[in-house]
């Protein structure tokens, strides 16, 4: 709520600021539950602007869930833009939560969402702005746990000296039972006992105390899918409602980390989805909502929930998404059912251009099925097309290269063929990032002249290509994601000295100084590029092993050398390829 006091002490530079709905809070939706009566305060952090964070559907979980009890209360805040932080800090101000407008050291816990690697710095300049110290060993009684949950916590090792608890795997039930057994012991006993207490919960991983830690599953509910959230003042990145359709996805595709850490597959019922989009359109507002999962089009049950809820809002004008469609398993029934009478644009993900290569990263895609999904779509009105590729993968020739041109142009050769227009083709290439818990984090990345190499000549094979365009992503900013997220305990001073450089909101392109980099990395004597480069052997100790996501190391492995030989592996909806998941951690597939 917006108080006289607050507006006293902050109400003047919030009049300065460039947006101030981003700092005010009071969004129809929101809990604003009272902070005096809640015996346990969680904050949600997230290290990124406002319209970014606001979006994020896990923060939307565990702020429902944790409001959702009554004695309990979950606030949030997001990292202010450059200009408002500038003024907090000529100003001497602290930080404040967005609903109760307290300052954050007031609260138990204050839980960071780390969702990328370049938001490090930012966590650290935000934990300064609350008056809480940096590191975790110079904590004190008077100040909250620090936690932190989200993809990166998959190698929490680069963050270690700045975070008390780490959340590994889904945050639905841990999070809550950190909240409840810290509000159990608080006053009974000294901080970092209570930390000791902590790391005994499955799902905890603790710098100060544990030296491992096993992922945390949770199986999908109808309770603990949020059916209202906060709606922002302004546009946000995306203002719909989300359903999450399942999550883990079998396709095991080897590039792929969202993949593996988030085994095994559990589906949504059909009733439920349908029920839950219901409600969450109505307490919304949205006219539109989207189906979430790593690959919608294979839950078992799809094209029941599409014709359902297109039957329910037909004429309403409330649309549905759909995230990108798999070709192999294309429907055009299904693209239809999702595109309603809009017809934009339709996404599809090959991720690399000769048969060859989709092998390597267990695609299980052919060129055919690709040209097929494609045509369909051209023939049933769409005439904008966004494919998905990656370079630098793991085993790439120069001719894997060529062959991104080349399937475009068997695209255009098949349209000739049917007498249809040629569509207008954006490809969206990323540079290839090996990640931790994949087949492919043994394999070491492309040098930025490598790649650079690489940009230069797809952008000549392209321009002889009328109706394609080439969005590539920065090879810098993945080359950190690469150092970040395979790093050890010597990233965790190169993220203190960015922090004492100013370093802040890093993942947007403005913000990145690359000459910080390079100065830090001479001060530091650390050299990104042979942290990224370097290829692990079988045997060797990777920096991350102590996190388990229950995949046997020794499979991730042999898919690593499978792929030296373009051998695919069947993906675990069909046939278990005993990954080691279901064994390690007595858990199954849960399939609609
Ligand atoms: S153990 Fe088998 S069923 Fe379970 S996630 Fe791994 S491949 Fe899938």
């Amino acid at each position: 709520m917006i108080d006289n006091n607050f507006l006293n002490e902050y109400g003047n530079i919030l009049y300065q600021t460039e947006r101030p709905s981003r700092y005010i809070g009071d969004e129809f939706g929101s809990y604003n539950k009272n902070f005096y009566n809640a015996k346990g305060k969680f904050l949600f952090a997230f290290p990124d602007k406002y319209e970014i964070g606001i979006s994020n559907f896990g923060h939307k979980i565990i702020y429902d869930l944790i409001n959702k009890k009554e004695n309990l209360m979950c606030d949030r805040i997001y990292a202010p833009d450059k200009d408002f932080i500038d003024l907090l800090s000529k100003n001497n101000l602290s930080l404040y939560a967005l609903e109760s407008k307290r300052k954050p050291i007031e609260f138990d816990i204050i839980g960071f969402a780390l969702q990328y690697e370049m938001c490090y710095s930012t966590v650290l300049k935000m934990l300064e702005m609350s008056n809480i110290p940096i590191f975790n060993c110079k904590r004190t009684e008077e100040h909250p746990i620090i936690l932190a949950g989200g993809p990166c916590t998959s190698n929490p090792i680069p963050m270690s000296k700045f975070i008390d608890v780490f959340i590994i795997g889904d945050g639905e039930e841990v999070n809550i039972e950190v909240l409840e057994k810290y509000i159990s012991l608080k006053g009974k006993m000294p901080r970092n006992e209570i930390i000791k207490e902590l790391s005994k919960i499955q799902g905890v991983y603790t710098p100060l105390v544990n030296n491992s830690a096993t992922k945390r599953i949770a199986q999908l509910t109808l309770d603990n899918h949020p059916t209202k959230s906060p709606i922002p003042h302004f546009t946000s990145v995306h203002d719909r409602a989300i359903v999450e359709l399942r999550r883990g996805c079998g396709r095991l595709c080897r590039f792929c980390q969202a993949s593996h850490i988030n085994l095994p597959i559990r589906e949504r019922k059909k009733d439920d989805v349908v029920k839950i989009a219901k409600e969450y359109v109505k307490n919304s507002g949205y006219d539109e909502y989207s189906l979430l999962s790593l690959s919608s089009n294979d839950h078992t049950q799809i094209e029941d929930i599409l014709k359902e809820l297109n039957c329910h809002y037909k004429s309403s004008g409330i649309n549905v998404s759909l995230p990108s469609q798999r070709a192999d398993k294309f429907s055009l029934e299904i693209a239809k059912l999702a595109a309603g009478e809009k017809k934009a644009t339709v996404t599809i993900a090959p991720e690399a251009g000769t048969q060859r290569m989709r092998d390597i990263i267990n695609k299980n895609l052919s060129e055919e099925q690709i040209i097929s999904a494609t045509v369909s779509c051209i023939k049933n009105g769409w005439n904008k097309i966004k494919y998905y590729f990656v370079i630098g993968l793991p085993f790439e020739t120069y001719e894997d290269l060529e062959g991104i041109p080349k399937l475009i142009e068997s695209v255009n050769q098949k349209c000739r063929e049917e007498g249809l227009k040629y569509p207008q083709i954006t490809c969206s290439i990323s540079v290839f990032v090996p990640k931790p818990h994949t087949p492919f984090q043994f394999a070491r990345q492309n040098t930025i002249e490598e790649i650079q190499n690489k940009i230069k000549y797809l952008r000549e094979l392209k321009d002889k290509i009328k109706n394609v365009k080439f969005n590539f992503h920065n090879p810098k900013m993945s080359q950190l994601e690469a150092f970040y997220s395979r790093g050890d305990e010597k990233i965790s001073d190169f993220i203190y000295e960015l922090y004492k450089n100013s370093a802040y909101l890093e993942s947007w392109d403005e913000n990145l100084d690359l000459e910080l980099y390079s100065a830090i990395s001479q001060n530091l004597n650390i050299n990104i590029e042979k942290t990224t480069s370097k290829e692990y052997s079988e045997n060797e100790t990777l920096p991350w092993e102590i996190i388990n996501y229950g995949v046997n190391k020794t499979w991730l492995w042999n898919e690593y050398q499978k792929a030296s030989k373009a051998i695919s592996t069947i993906p675990c909806e069909i046939k278990c390829n005993n990954c080691g998941v279901c064994t390690n951690l007595k858990t199954k597939k849960v399939l609609a």
